[in-house]
């Protein structure tokens, strides 16, 4: 069953005129775990607004093709509606902290959805990024990597069937970075999507890549079969 759906998808940002997105087309499958790489302004983040709904719904612009998540067109249900089949993380946390303790934080999204069980979602997530002995620290008071980590668990007690994650590790050093990717083992149950410039070392847990360049899909492949890292 595929969760994501690119059907022939052109986009162009308000009040541009070259397209961010030209007829991008791909799908990914229930539990699959996908790489989206490319240099600077390759459409890759456009990818990404896409999947949660912001374009079309916050960023207006002109979508053409369909955007199809968990079974739902994007077009036709709310960011609101789509943050219980698809959550994200972007590349700095802090921006997208609202409280003060982790708990609060991770149970946010969750209590604002009126979803069930808050407590346990909280603690589930909270185990699931490794960090149940934070849970009443202030956020402010975390590692770069943990705050992210704190993000990801916010987004996790919403139980997702997607995951987006956009540079998540791009303010981390290199050791935060290997932990923020080994705690992705925890969510192979989960479809994965992971963006990043760097090609230089695709996390294991990726079986495929895609790579972009002016707004379109150049190479859609297994990761060990990529070709020309930089
Ligand atoms: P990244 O490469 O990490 O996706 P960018 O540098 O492309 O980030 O963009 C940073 C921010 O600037 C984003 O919020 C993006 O929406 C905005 N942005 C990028 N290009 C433009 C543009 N041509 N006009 C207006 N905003 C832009
Ligand atoms: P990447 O994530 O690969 O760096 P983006 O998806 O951010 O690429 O950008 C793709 C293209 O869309 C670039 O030309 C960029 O300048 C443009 N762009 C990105 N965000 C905006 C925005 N908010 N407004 C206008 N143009 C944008």
């Amino acid at each position: 069953m595929d969760m994501v759906s690119f059907d022939d998808v052109s986009y162009t940002y308000p009040n541009q005129k070259e397209n961010a997105l030209k007829e991008v087309t791909f799908q990914v499958k229930k539990g699959e775990s996908l790489f989206i790489t490319g240099k600077s302004g390759s459409g890759k983040s456009t990818i990404a607004r896409a999947i949660i709904g912001i374009i079309p719904h916050i960023i207006k612009g002109n979508l053409e093709g369909n955007v199809i998540v968990n079974g739902k067109n994007t077009r036709n249900v709310t960011v609101r509606k789509l943050a219980t089949d698809v959550g994200y993380v972007f590349q700095n946390p802090e921006s997208q902290f609202f409280t003060l303790t982790v708990d609060q934080e991770v149970s946010l999204g969750a209590e604002n959805l009126g979803l069930d069980e808050i407590d346990k979602r909280v603690e589930k997530a909270l185990q699931l990024v490794g960090l149940e002995d934070k849970r009443y620290e202030s956020v402010f008071n975390l590692s770069e990597g943990e705050k992210q980590k704190v993000a990801l668990a916010s987004q996790l007690a919403m139980s997702p069937e997607v995951i987006v994650m956009d540079e998540p590790t791009s303010n981390l050093d290199p050791k935060a970075t290997d932990d923020f990717f080994n705690i992705l083992w925890n969510l192979r149950d989960k479809t994965l999507i992971l963006i990043d410039h760097r090609t230089y070392r695709v996390p294991e847990i990726f079986e495929r890549v895609i790579v972009m360049d002016s707004g379109m899909i150049v190479e859609d492949t297994d990761s060990e079969k990529l070709l020309d890292p930089d």
